[in-house]
């Protein structure tokens, strides 16, 4: 016997209906005689509707509380999902991420996952029931307080799950067919890939491809466990995400896909003075933020002046709390003035292959030329290489950069379901 993990997204549970869907689907997993767990999201853009309440009641709602209401999301579908399949004659259990043994370390919105113990799931199995599972949601023991994994943290519970109980499979239930050479629903001609490499696949979820959150790529990387992820909405082959044996070769595409995050900002600190510590200084009030800086680019200081500007990008979410940090330290760094542009977007081309193709760079950027679309920052890895455009301009970005390097299939990829939020 098999044991599979099955998640489930948003989108694959988003009424009534789609829910004795999907539990149709794990029914059939059950009959042809495996073992399954399944880690559920909340339904449709649940989450996102009680974010935006909570800004309503507040503007800055506790972390703590936040983890609450928003822990609530998964336990509705969990039960809902629990009773349609027990309607069906099977039995199934379901629990929140405490009682599935999620132990997380204590910070809440973005908790990591520090231990896995499953031993009420393994217990329900035994006895023959299919477990569900609140995907998302985890328990720190010294605070004793639920927590949240982050946007899109179902991805990581399943993957946990599977590495926890030696999973035959880890199947990522969604409303495209797999992972694509770009978002299909930014461009229509991208193609389904079939194998991807989890390094690959980091790069892409690092560059704003939101169909697997980065910390499940992570985890899955780190525990040797391999996903398919496929569409809910029928039985085609996915897209296998995988990590490569020692010594395995690997047909590797110069180009795996392009990828673009809308949620980052831009800050510049103007007029730093060009002498050694300065990048130092400003860097450590802003580490002292915790923020999650990105790319960072330095200008030649003009010669005259002897002052130089230091941009950066960073989460949205986190600009304010980092300009308020330096503005206090104004003086003491010396600097003329701190700029914030959150109209950016940021497009990133990830590709194995790279390491050994010159020319790619050039390429892109001769492609973003010839669009008219101005190259802001730039910054590149050993896979990819990230440019920074106007907010506006980053869809035509994708579409350019996408047919210049050959991705474009025959064919329009479906989008199931979702509102894309
Ligand atoms: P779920 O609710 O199932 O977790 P998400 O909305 O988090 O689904 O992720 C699926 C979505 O990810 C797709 O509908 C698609 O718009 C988007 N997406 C972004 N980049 C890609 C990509 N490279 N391949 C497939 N989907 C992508
Ligand atoms: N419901 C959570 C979210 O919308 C977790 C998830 O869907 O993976 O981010
Ligand atoms: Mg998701």
């Amino acid at each position: 016997m098999s044991l599979i993990v099955q998640k489930f997204g948003g989108s694959s549970v988003a009424d009534a209906e789609s829910i004795k869907r999907v539990a149709k689907r794990i029914v059939d997993a059950r009959k042809s005689g495996n073992d399954v767990v399944v880690a559920v999201s909340a339904m449709g853009d649940t989450t996102d509707e009680l974010l935006d309440l909570a800004r309503e009641v507040t503007l800055l709602p506790a972390p703590r509380e936040l983890d609450m209401l928003l822990t609530a999301g998964e336990r509705i579908s969990m039960a809902l999902l629990a009773m349609a399949i027990k309607s069906m004659g099977y039995d199934a259990r379901s629990f929140t991420g405490s009682q599935a043994g999620m132990i997380t370390d204590a910070q809440h919105g973005a908790a990591r996952i520090v231990d896995v113990t499953p031993v009420r799931l393994q217990s329900a199995l035994d006895e023959g029931a299919i477990v569900i599972v609140a995907g998302f949601q985890g328990f720190n023991r010294v605070t004793g307080d639920i927590t949240t994994l982050g946007r899109g943290g179902s991805d990581t519970t399943a993957v946990a799950l599977a590495a926890a109980l030696n999973a035959d499979v880890c199947e990522i239930y969604t409303d495209v067919d797999g992972i694509f050479t770009a978002d299909p629903r930014v461009v229509p001609k991208a193609r389904k890939i079939d194998r991807i490499t989890s390094e690959e696949m980091l790069e892409l979820a690092a560059g704003g491809a939101k169909v697997l959150y980065i910390r499940a790529v992570e985890y899955a990387r780190r525990h040797g466990v391999t996903l398919h992820v496929r569409s809910s909405f029928n039985n085609n082959e996915g897209t296998i995400v995988y990590n490569p044996k020692n010594g395995e070769h690997v047909e590797e595409p110069i180009i795996a896909g392009v990828a673009a995050d809308m949620s980052e900002a831009k800050i510049t600190v103007v007029g730093v003075p060009d002498i050694p510590g300065k990048a130092a200084q400003i860097f450590t009030i802003v580490g002292k933020t915790n923020a999650n800086i990105d790319m960072i680019v330095q200008n030649v200081s003009a010669a005259a002046t002897g002052l130089t500007d230091i941009s950066f990008t960073l989460p949205k979410s986190e600009a304010e709390t980092v300009l308020n940090a330096l503005a206090a330290d104004r003086d003491e760094i010396g600097y003329a003035s701190l700029q914030h542009d959150d109209q950016i977007g940021k497009l990133a081309l990830v590709g194995a292959g790279m390491r050994s193709n010159a020319g790619v760079s050039a390429k892109l950027f001769t492609a973003l030329f010839e669009a008219g679309i101005n190259i802001e920052m730039i910054s590149t890895s050993e896979i990819r290489i990230s440019v920074v455009t106007r907010a506006d301009s980053i869809n035509d970005a994708v579409r350019v950069v996408h047919s210049a390097f050959g991705l474009d299939g025959d064919s329009e990829a479906v989008v199931y379901a979702g509102t894309g939020r």
